[in-house]
């Protein structure tokens, strides 16, 4: 064993000049791999690092590229000879915990020797808009992208390519950025009639019983005009609720192609909804059912052919819009 040329015991980076711990593989400063001083380690860690500058890896991780529909991730393994594939992220948790708790999850210490060094939860991946992005979940031996160590519960953007080092263990993933036509919003939603002077709308039960059927009828509808114009479909983003003088104001992530079909066709029909049970003043019911299914064959019309023509998706677009004409909430303003 030798000391550092700065005279500090441990293992020197030559790239940024820091001393580290001798057990140390990479720098804690600068993420560069360091000479182990255990040959079995070093030989596993040569062996993954080989993975990523050979032909055949190459070649798999181009093919794999291509192929991928928008929206699927793909991870590479280093020793495994196709990658892992996952159509739909959601929360997808890297760790060693084997135990069933509902999330969708990489069992690292099945895939690789150097999967001990990783924690049962240790980072995330989830998806953005065109992309994904990775967290660390307070790991013990900390999270690298490329060269950069993670802050814990931080969310870093991903690009296909990007090597997440997991302690020991690396993962490279591959996916297909797209531009999808989502933006980042603020809509104001405002209560009709018995909720217009509701002076608590951020408690619970309101939130609970108005806000969350609305938001999900309108993350329905933008995942239906998504699959309309042939794009991929996610999940619209929500950043922030706050309580408005005059409605809650919500910063979201989503098209607002979406929001402005519903403010067109959405609010005239309300207002004839309105119109008609005040005047009627008997159960609607006679008049929603048509009402609805004249709504639906209308937006219906204004997506493109081709891909609208699809009896499910009819459906589903009458199911959120039923839900949306009936709130007594509406989107009364949207700025971006
Ligand atoms: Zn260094």
């Amino acid at each position: 064993m030798t000391l550092s040329p700065n005279g500090k015991d441990g293992l020197f980076c030559i790239y940024c000049q820091h001393t580290n711990r001798w057990h140390d593989t990479h720098c804690q400063n600068c993420g560069a791999r360091l000479v182990t001083q255990d040959p079995q380690l070093e030989s596993e860690l040569k062996q993954q690092e080989k993975t990523w500058v050979s032909p055949t890896y190459q070649a798999l991780y181009e093919k794999t590229q291509n192929a991928l529909p928008d929206g699927s991730l793909a991870l590479f393994v280093s020793g495994n000879a196709e990658p892992l594939i996952f159509p739909f992220v959601r929360n997808l948790v890297l760790g060693r915990d084997a135990a069933n708790t509902g999330e969708q999850m990489v069992d690292i210490s099945q895939l690789s020797p150097l999967g001990h060094s990783v924690s049962r939860r240790h980072a995330a991946i989830l998806p953005a808009p065109g992309s994904f992005t990775c967290s660390d979940l307070g790991s013990t031996n900390g999270t690298w992208l490329n060269q950069q160590m993670l802050e814990p519960g931080k969310a870093y953007p991903l690009q296909s390519g990007d090597q997440i080092r997991l302690g020991l263990f690396t993962i490279m993933v591959c996916f297909k950025a797209t531009n999808t036509a989502v933006k980042r919003l603020t809509i104001l939603i405002k209560g009709r009639n018995t909720l217009e002077n509701h002076p608590h709308l951020l408690r619970p039960p309101y939130l609970l019983m108005q806000l969350s059927p609305f938001l999900q009828a309108l993350n329905e509808m933008h995942e239906i005009m998504a699959l309309a114009q042939g794009q991929p479909t996610r999940d619209i983003f929500i950043y922030e609720i706050q309580e408005k003088p005059n409605g809650v104001g919500i910063n979201l992530e989503m098209n607002p192609q979406t929001l402005q079909i519903l403010r067109q066709h959405l609010s005239p029909w309300r207002d004839q909804y309105t119109e008609f049970t005040n005047r009627e003043r008997k159960h609607p019911a006679t008049f929603l059912e048509p009402a609805i299914a004249q709504l639906t064959n209308k937006i219906i019309a204004t997506l493109p052919a081709t891909k609208s023509a699809n009896a499910n998706l009819h459906q589903r677009l009458e199911a959120a819009l039923t839900i949306l004409a009936v709130s007594p909430l509406e989107v009364a303003r949207i700025d971006n």
